[in-house]
Parts: structure tokens; sequence; C-alpha cells
């Protein structure tokens, strides 16, 4: 096996965890005797300022060049200012639309060794394996948006839009992924008050009924699956919703992982290369600190494995390392519990990289 990846770093503690996430690949590379060539592309903040653009051409030629496309994050104070006409941010979005990566899957699993990591009671956590189906290249964050003067009160306006085919595309995935798990849905949306929502729900309810008669399917409004997903997120199994919703339910959902460093995520579309990123953005708080946790990263490379590069067993060789690591009683800062002891960011990939090399497939999987 041959593969081209992109790694695009980008901001903040993207750098660091990407590099973790390429040496743990380098292993499981070796190990199978494949090989794996990385090409490294401008994305975010660091695009602005060495290009003058947040996605420039010669990243969206790599992209489309690659098999396959490894992101750490992007943003950053330096490129706040509100009244900015390029922000990091864009070249995020753009990458998603151009590569019509129209869906994120987001796994949740609570590794039983983190439990006490997360603010949660043990006991609520115990069979949390949920999958989180974000729509990403439609709703409030693509739509028309402005600002306008209105007797000398400044407004500003975003539209949040969905198409009847959009819907059908991602409940459709959605859908499809339940079957392969435990056959639960839960689609979630705003149908007491957005007019979107009820386009998403009636359009959901007839794919449901007319395609998927064998999934145990719900609907749930936002703000009440909100709170589910803390009171009882064992129940979930896939949860299907648009754009913004999806991105404030899955920072919620990391909580019960432990951490934000821990979540991985994988961007597909209909077809082309796939996206692979951590839920976490650039963290800036820590950059330049090698404390930030590569894991999330590393489980992203893991998807990458399975989904796009049709490498399952490098998957699983990458899952059962950071399992063994975990296990053995390896911690970042963010997982860590009073008085256990630290490892740095190039410490836990180094680790798990080793674990890779040598680690038992087939007896170590959690
Ligand atoms: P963030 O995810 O960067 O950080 C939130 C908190 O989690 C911070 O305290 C941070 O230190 C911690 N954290 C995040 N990842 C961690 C890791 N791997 N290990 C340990 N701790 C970790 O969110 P934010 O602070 O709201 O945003 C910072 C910047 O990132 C902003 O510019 C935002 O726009 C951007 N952002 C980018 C993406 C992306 O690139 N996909 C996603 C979200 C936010």
């Amino acid at each position: 096996m041959n593969k081209k990846i992109a790694l695009l770093p980008g901001d903040g503690i993207g750098p660091e965890v990407v590099a973790e996430a390429r040496r743990v690949l380098d292993a499981v590379a070796d190990r199978f005797g494949c090989e794996i060539h990385f090409v490294e592309g401008l994305i975010g903040g660091i695009a602005m300022d060495r290009t003058g653009s947040p996605f420039p051409p010669e990243t969206i030629e790599l992209c489309l060049r690659s098999d396959a496309i490894l992101l750490g994050a992007v943003g950053g104070p330096r490129w706040d200012d509100p009244s900015a006409k390029l922000r990091p941010e864009q070249g995020l979005l753009r990458l998603r639309k151009e590569l019509g990566l129209f869906a994120n899957l987001r796994p949740v699993r609570v590794h039983p060794a983190l439990a006490a990591s997360s603010p949660l009671r043990a006991e609520l956590l115990e069979g949390v394996d949920l999958l989180v189906v974000r729509e990403l290249t439609s709703g409030i964050y693509f739509g028309e948006r402005g600002r306008r003067n209105d007797s000398n009160d400044e407004q500003a306006y975003d539209t949040m839009i969905y198409s009847v085919s959009e819907i059908e595309n991602i409940v459709r995935l959605a859908a499809r992924l339940a079957r392969s798990r435990r056959g639960k849905l839960t689609s979630v949306d705003k149908a007491n008050v957005l007019e979107v929502s009820r386009l998403w729900r009636t359009t959901a309810d007839r794919i449901l009924k007319d395609e998927f008669p064998d999934i145990d399917a719900e609907h749930l409004l936002v703000d009440a699956a909100s709170m589910h997903l803390i009171q009882r997120p064992a129940d979930f199994d896939v949860v299907v919703t648009g754009n913004l919703f999806g991105d404030i339910l899955t920072d919620e959902a990391s909580v019960l992982a432990g951490s934000m460093g821990l979540l991985p995520s994988a961007s597909v579309g209909e077809s082309g290369p796939g996206l692979y990123e951590p839920i976490h953005g650039s963290a800036p708080d820590i950059a330049g600190c090698s404390i930030a946790n590569p894991i999330g990263m590393i489980l992203s490379a893991a998807m990458m494995c399975a989904e796009s590069l049709r490498w399952p067993e490098a998957a699983s060789c990458i899952e059962s390392a950071v399992d063994h690591v975990i296990r053995s009683g390896a911690r970042t800062l963010d997982i860590r519990r009073k008085g256990e002891p630290v490892v740095g960011t190039t410490e836990m990939g180094g680790r798990i990289a080793d674990a890779a090399k040598s680690i038992d497939v087939a007896t170590s999987a959690a």
C-alpha cells in the first residue's frame, strides 16, 4: 500500500498534535510494511500570515491530490479582530465546502480508566458509546449574513437554510451508521420554533419511515437533547443534527469522555478524500507548552485508516495502542487526577507509537 496524506497542522496546538499523529502513523506503516507519504500544507492563521489567504490555492490542490487529509486546528487571538474581513476559520469552512464533506462523524466513548476524569458520576458513564453525525456544509454557518442599519440601530443577521436534499443525505448516512451499530437514531432539531427545523423533522420522518423502518428513531428538541446527553448519555446510539446544534452538542458530549483532547472526528462526502481532525480547537492558552493531549488527533488518524485508507488493521493497531497507554497510567495534564504524574505531548505520542510497533492487536482492544 502506498498512500499520500495531506498534513495541515494549522495554528496553536495543531502542529504539536499533528506531529504525534504522524509519528504513530509512521510506526504503523513500518510495522505493516506500507508507505505513507506526508505532504504539508498551510491553512488558517498561519496561511493568512504567509500567503494572505486562510485556504491558499496550493492547499486546495494538495488536498484534492491526496488520499486523505489530517488537520490539527485553526484560529487564535492573533487573528481574532471582529472587524477583519479574513478569519482563519474561513479556511476550514472552505476546505469542507470545496471537498463536499457534508457529514462530520464524532464518536464519543468513555474509557473505563478515565471515567474519573469526567465531572459526571461514574455510574452515568457506564456503557456510553455514541456517534454524533453533524451536517457540515450548510445551515447557519453557510447562509446569507450581514449587517444593516435600521433607524440608526445597527443589526447583524445570519441565515439558517437547509434544503430537503441536504437533510435527506445526512439522515440517510446517519441511519445507515445506526444500522451498523445498535440500531437507534435520535434526530435533534428546534421544530417548536424554527421553520428550518420543521422541514428537517418532516423530511427525517419520511426517510426513516420509508427507508429505515428497522431503525428505532426518535426526535428531540435541541434544548432537551443537551439535558438528556448529560442525564442519560448511555441511552444514545447515533445522533443526527444540523451544523450549529452539532457543533455545540459535540463539545458538550466531550465532557463525558473526560477531555476535549481525547475525541477524534472524520468529515466525509460522497467521494474524494476525507478530512480527519480532533474536535478541539487550537487551544491558544496551552500552545507551545507541550502539554496538549494528542490522543484526539491520534484517534482521528485511526479513523482515517479505517475510512479513507481502507486499512482496518492499522486502525485497530492505533486504537489498541491508545487503549494500552491509557491503561498503563500515562496522563496528560487535562486527564490526570490529583497526585498522578503527568506526561507531555511528545512523551504521550512516543508511548503510543512504541505500543503501536509491537502491541498484540487481537487481544488488547478495549
Ligand atoms: P479549544 O478547543 O481550542 O479549547 C478549549 C479548552 O480546551 C481550552 O482550555 C484548551 O486548553 C483545552 N484543550 C483543547 N484541546 C486540548 C488538548 N488537545 N489537550 C488539552 N487541552 C485541550 O476552544 P476555544 O478556546 O474556544 O478556541 C480557541 C481557538 O480555536 C479559536 O480561535 C477557535 O475559533 C478555534 N477553534 C478551531 C477549531 C478547529 O480548528 N476545528 C474548532 C474549535 C475552535
